[in-house]
């Protein structure tokens, strides 16, 4: 299926070369492609609609482990989000609570340094 020639070289339908892209279908995870360079993923756009495998077809296997790996990662990333948020938050608390504690020890060592003073 590849010819060994570099990804560059091959020219999509509108005569330019090609880009490269991974695919992160269930039916193709992870398996890289080539595309026309005006398709867009994020808008749906396809370009000329030029397109070839650049890997061989993924076997069962692959398919399983890297989809389940996908899930996880998603789940990985959510919760790292939710820690990230909640971390933010603690470290906003301990803000606030060094910020009374300088409060709190300026007025004891303003009692003390009163009362050294008398
Ligand atoms: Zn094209």
């Amino acid at each position: 299926m590849s010819s060994g020639s570099p990804c560059a070289s091959k020219k999509c339908y509108c005569g330019i070369p090609s880009k490269m892209l991974t695919s992160w279908t269930t039916d193709n995870p992870g398996r890289k492609f080539l595309t026309c360079k005006f398709s867009d993923v994020h808008t749906g756009r396809k370009g000329c609609g030029w397109f070839y495998w650049v890997d061989p077809d993924v076997v069962e296997w692959q398919r399983v482990v890297t989809n389940e790996l996908v899930v996880e990662k998603r789940l990985l990333k959510t919760e790292l989000r939710i820690m990230m948020t909640e971390l933010q938050k603690l470290e906003d608390d301990k803000a606030l609570l060094v910020a009374a504690n300088e409060r709190l020890e300026r007025i004891c060592n303003g009692g003390v340094a009163g009362m050294k003073g008398t």
